[in-house]
């Protein structure tokens, strides 16, 4: 059988109860038996000592006579439910609060010997002739000019003290009962909170482990286990998350590199079997160049993305004049801008403008956004580059009077592999990858980037960064 948490707890239970149990009916009657006994003994031997140093003590210098003694004796003696008897050292019997008073008979207590329980003021057991069972006695001298002149006896039956024994055990026991059951409010609680959510727990790992990310659960409390279930299961729809994610991220790249391959190859068959004629050659060969250019591109980005999420944060800032880059940035486009009969403003802060980031990766950001931004432009239009500073940041604009995006588009043009519809006339290249590389650097540096974009008017990308401390220095 499997030992479960529970079992072993319910095991322990049982151990608790039965030593309980154990415990209580081994020490505690003895105990009780013993301190009771210690009680009664110490009451009567307060009342042996009072008697042997006034009633006793003054019949032996016949201040008082034996009645008078006798009648007092025979009131403390019920009061006490104790026999109290007076001894001479001889042994002779002079009182017994059991016995009617007679002085003509001579009465002598076999064995008494008041040695015995010398160095203890108590004694237990059978007392001489006195009873059949056990019974507590004390004896205190009477002494007058320090001689002993006799004893005061006092013994008590053991029945009482035995009666109140079995009582307090029975309370004990009661006692005992009582907490069992009590603890037994532990074992409830363990089960409800500890035990079930551990199963729940357990049964969920064991799904997870087996590969199924997608099992839901749910623990409902706010301790430490319930927040061990919460981030296990946000663990595990993590998992699910990146699995999805990874899924769909080589769904799309088979998907665009078969595309392009698709149309090479078709191409290619047709040119040599001799459906596309050899005067018609370069026409095709410059789309296949084109299409081969679209691969390496795609290549390219997949591979900056891979390095972007793998390194995490490998940006290696330096302090750059960004104006600089934003020029050089915008001179690779010179070509393109001329046959689209477009141009490029720049409106730049200053001569030079540092700016404290990775150069290569800024200018990539640049390069993608100017891309996007002459791509999806009309003709004989103009695009704006814009660099501004506000205390510590410089905002980088990159503006057309292009196409737009559509407001649903926005929040997803930031994802890996998205187009929007209204792209795909216009940019038949796109990989769809360039804003998430944008977003990543970005991102890496700690900066934000957003967007303002209205369909059939424009769109505005901006950026931030972190400004040098350098230029600071040279104002
Ligand atoms: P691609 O490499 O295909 O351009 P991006 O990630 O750069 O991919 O862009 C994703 C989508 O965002 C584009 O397909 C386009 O729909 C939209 N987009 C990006 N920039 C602009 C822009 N300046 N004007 C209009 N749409 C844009």
């Amino acid at each position: 059988m499997k030992k479960t948490l529970y079992l072993k707890f319910i095991l322990a239970y049982f151990i608790f109860g039965v030593f309980g149990f154990v415990i209580t009916s081994a020490f505690v009657p003895n105990m009780i038996k013993n301190h009771l006994i210690r009680e009664k003994a110490e009451v009567l031997y307060s009342e042996a000592t009072l008697i042997a140093n006034t009633y006793a003590g003054g019949l032996y210098t016949s201040e008082t006579t034996l009645e008078t003694v006798k009648n007092q004796l025979d009131a403390l003696s019920i009061y006490l439910s104790s026999t109290i008897r007076i001894i001479n050292p001889s042994g002779r019997l002079v009182l017994d609060t059991n016995m009617r008073l007679n002085v003509d008979d001579v009465i002598m207590v076999k064995d008494f010997d008041p040695t015995t329980i010398q160095g203890t003021y108590y004694d237990v057991g059978p007392y001489y002739d006195a009873y059949d069972g056990d019974v507590i006695n004390v004896i205190a001298p009477i002494t007058s000019d320090f001689k002993v002149k006799g004893y005061v006896v006092i013994y008590s039956s053991m029945t009482d003290i035995e009666q109140s024994a079995a009582g307090l055990l029975n309370i004990s026991y009661v006692i005992l009962i009582v907490l069992l059951m009590l603890s037994m409010i532990i074992l409830i609680f363990f089960t409800e909170m500890v035990y079930i959510p551990l199963k729940k727990i357990t049964y969920a790992t064991e799904q997870y482990a087996s590969g199924n990310m997608h099992y839901e659960f749910q623990v409902d409390s706010e301790d430490e286990i319930g927040y061990l279930a919460a981030c296990l299961s946000f663990m595990a729809s993590e998992i699910a998350r990146a699995e999805d994610d990874q899924k769909k991220f080589v769904a799309n790249v088979s998907h665009d590199f078969r595309s392009p391959l698709t149309s090479i190859r078709g191409y290619l068959e047709a040119m040599l079997d001799g459906t596309i004629p050899p005067e018609m050659h370069e026409k095709y060969l410059t789309i296949v160049l084109n299409e081969t250019q679209r691969l390496t591109k795609l290549t390219n980005s997949l591979l900056t993305l891979n390095n972007l999420n793998t390194k995490g944060m490998m940006i290696d800032k330096r302090d750059f004049d960004l104006n600089d880059v934003v020029r050089k940035t915008a001179a690779t486009f010179e070509g393109t801008c001329r046959s689209k009969n477009m141009g490029i403003e720049l409106i730049l802060t200053g001569d030079v403008l540092y700016a404290h980031a990775d150069v290569d990766k800024i200018q990539q950001v640049l390069y993608n956004l100017i891309d996007n931004a002459i791509k999806f432009s009309h003709q004989n239009t103009s695009i704006r580059v814009e660099t501004s500073v506000k205390k510590n940041k410089i905002f980088v604009s990159v503006k057309d009077t292009g196409i737009g995006i559509p407001k649903d588009d926005l929040k997803m043009i930031w994802e890996r592999f998205y187009k929007s519809d209204s792209s795909r006339g216009k940019d038949k290249k796109g990989t769809g990858l360039g804003l998430s590389i944008v977003k990543e650097i970005v991102k890496a540096h700690g900066e934000h980037i957003n967007v303002i974009s209205t369909l059939g008017v424009g769109s505005e990308f901006i950026f931030s960064l972190q400004k040098a401390l350098k230029e600071s220095e040279e104002d």
